[in-house]
């Protein structure tokens, strides 16, 4: 998608520019930091159940490995282009760095509709897929992960296919299956990370997070384990969305029951509790809350409907949903952004906890899991909202500025630029 005159991966790039001035890059990385390692296009043929064919479009981009083998998720969606996929792929290298974990960042997507697919039709898919990209994954080279519209499941047949050459192969993708070797707390990470990170930044900002109202965009695995975690912890979810449209329930939607409904097939606007208001998804975003989390899809908060955004802190639990047009319009209203590389990094930090697991065929209690996500998302808040102090610049541009800094010393270190 390209909003703004510019394409995701050239909004990345732009936040990137922002950052890389105040730690006064050099050009030579400048130019291998804005570009990608590798990309590869593959053509998938997909068998329908009815025997017709369907060709369909995979990507694999590697951003950056300076740091590790590549890491990143796999996404199916119709917007999934070459230019989403780099975007992401970018956005990985610098969430990783500014975790500290050993990752490069790398994506990978399929532009299809996955939601006009029967499990057999979507399992052929995958296999197809894994198969044309099978010469630039390994346990120690690339390792992919569920994103949007793909799951346990998906990482299932992604592992099956990929052992079915190599041998019994866990590690070489995360987010699986418990019974495959996935990590328990690994399919929660995501959203309860972005929790750990509010609740941080209420610490710092002398505020509880109990009582705080929540609107969340989007109600698949970020989405629902975001609003699953806040509740917990006192909040009030007082808005969601999914695909099909919204809810609002002033004194709070009833997370359990939505969680029920969807898990039974249904939408988000399916849920049937009394009092409960109808609302379109751009109403959502617009929607009176202390606190926006976009867990959806990118680029839905731009320049045009930032000056409707009524929250005062925008959490980035989707990847890239703030356009620099909004991201310059919400500065301006001093409305906090929490930027997606620290918000969502629960995700990475989670897959790599399993990798960790699989290698050394170890498995840690979920209690394990969590302490360990909490410690290393608190320590990564603290880093950026220390430099953001120091800096003078948002958290966005300070959680940039030290992923920057830390590739582009290993970049150098290994004698790569
Ligand atoms: P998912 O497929 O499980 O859920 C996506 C949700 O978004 C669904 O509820 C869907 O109905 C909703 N949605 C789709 N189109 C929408 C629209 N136009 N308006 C409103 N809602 C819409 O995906 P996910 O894994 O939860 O990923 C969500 C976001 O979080 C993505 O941006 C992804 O890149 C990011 N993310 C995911 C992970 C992860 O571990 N899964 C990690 C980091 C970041």
């Amino acid at each position: 998608m390209a909003k703004e005159g510019l394409t995701a991966f050239g909004a990345v790039n732009r936040y990137f520019e922002e950052a890389a001035r105040l730690v006064d890059l050099d050009d030579a990385m400048y130019s291998v930091l804005t570009s990608t390692y590798r990309e590869i296009s593959v053509q998938i043929p997909v068998r329908r159940d009815d025997g017709g064919l369907t060709v369909v479009r995979g990507y694999r981009v590697h951003h950056n490995g300076a740091r590790g083998p590549y890491k990143g998720g796999i996404r199916y969606h119709p917007t999934a282009d070459l230019e989403e996929v780099r975007a992401l792929a970018s956005l990985m290298t610098w969430k990783s760095a500014l975790l500290g974990l050993p990752f490069g960042g790398a994506k990978g997507g399929i532009q299809v509709d996955p939601t006009a697919m029967s499990p057999a039709e979507l399992q052929r898919m995958t296999r197809r897929f894994t198969n044309g990209i099978a010469h630039l994954i390994g346990v120690y080279r690339d390792i992919p992960a569920p994103d949007m519209n793909t799951n346990a499941q998906t990482m299932a047949w992604m592992m099956d296919a990929y052992s079915a050459v190599h041998g019994y192969s866990p590690a070489i993708v995360t987010g699986k299956p418990l019974d495959l070797g996935g990590a328990p707390g690994r399919e929660a990470a995501t959203g309860r990370g972005v929790i750990y990170v509010l609740e941080s930044h209420c610490e710092r900002h002398g505020r509880d997070l109990a009582g705080l109202r929540l609107a969340v965009q989007g109600f698949g695995n970020v989405g629902s384990w975001v609003a699953r975690e806040a509740v917990e912890r006192g909040a009030v979810v007082v808005a969601v969305s999914d695909v099909a449209g919204g809810v609002r329930h002033e004194k709070g939607v009833d997370v359990a029951r939505l969680v029920e409904v969807v898990a039974g097939g249904g939408t988000v606007p399916d849920t049937d509790q009394p009092g409960i208001d109808h609302i379109g998804n751009e109403e959502l975003l617009e929607s009176p809350c202390d606190v926006l989390v976009p867990a959806a899809l990118g680029e839905v908060i731009d320049g045009e409907n930032a000056p409707r955004v009524r929250a005062g802190v925008v959490v980035e639990a989707a990847n890239y949903p703030v356009t620099p047009g909004g991201d310059k319009v919400l500065a301006d209203r001093g409305v906090e952004v929490i930027p997606d590389i620290l918000a969502n990094a629960g995700g990475v930090t989670g897959s790599y906890f399993e990798w960790t697991q699989n290698i050394q065929q170890f498995t840690w209690k979920e209690a394990r899991f969590n302490d360990e996500l909490r410690d290393r998302l608190r320590v990564a808040y603290d880093a950026t909202a220390a430099a953001a102090a120091e800096l003078g610049c948002s958290l966005r541009q300070a959680a940039f500025a030290i992923g920057i800094r830390k590739v582009a010393e290993a970049d150098r270190v290994r004698g790569y630029v």
